[in-house]
């Protein structure tokens, strides 16, 4: 049974022999392992002591009051 390499998608040698199974190559486990933390620290980290943005109700009417 002939695993692919998850990064490259070329047949990667079992275990014993291969280092970086599943992968094919180290080089492929990097790509893959950078790709996962590339998409973890992509999270973008908002402070979390800000305070929400109240939304304003757009259908607030204008009051127009005239002075008698
Ligand atoms: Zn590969």
């Amino acid at each position: 049974m002939a695993a692919l390499c998850p990064s490259c998608h070329k047949p990667a040698g079992p275990r014993p022999g291969n280092k970086s199974a599943p992968f094919c190559s180290p080089r492929c486990r990097q790509v893959d392992l950078g790709r996962w933390l590339g998409e973890e620290y992509r999270v973008p980290d908002r402070p979390l002591d800000a305070e929400p943005e109240q939304p304003r109700p757009a259908s607030a009417p204008a009051q127009d009051e005239d002075g008698r």
